[in-house]
């Protein structure tokens, strides 16, 4: 039996698809590491988003998100 982890979308809470540890739906996978020049005192936070939350979260940026085509995948 294999072991699957469960990971959710953390803006919308829907669960994502994964497979052996491995996000078998296309998300946004967040981690940073908060350091000294920080308010935040060397903490990682990191979070998923579904594709529709990304879609959502890059729309109300002020500068859209630089988009480079990628041949190989
Ligand atoms: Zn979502």
């Amino acid at each position: 039996m294999q072991e699957t982890k469960e990971i959710f979308c953390n803006q919308c809470g829907k669960k994502l698809k994964v497979e052996n540890d491995i996000l078998k739906e296309d998300a946004f996978e967040a981690k940073k590491q908060w350091g000294y020049f920080s308010q935040k005192d060397a903490v990682l936070h990191s979070f998923v988003l579904c594709e529709e939350c990304y879609d959502e979260m890059i729309s109300r940026f002020a500068i859209p998100v630089e988009i480079t085509e990628v041949t190989e995948l």
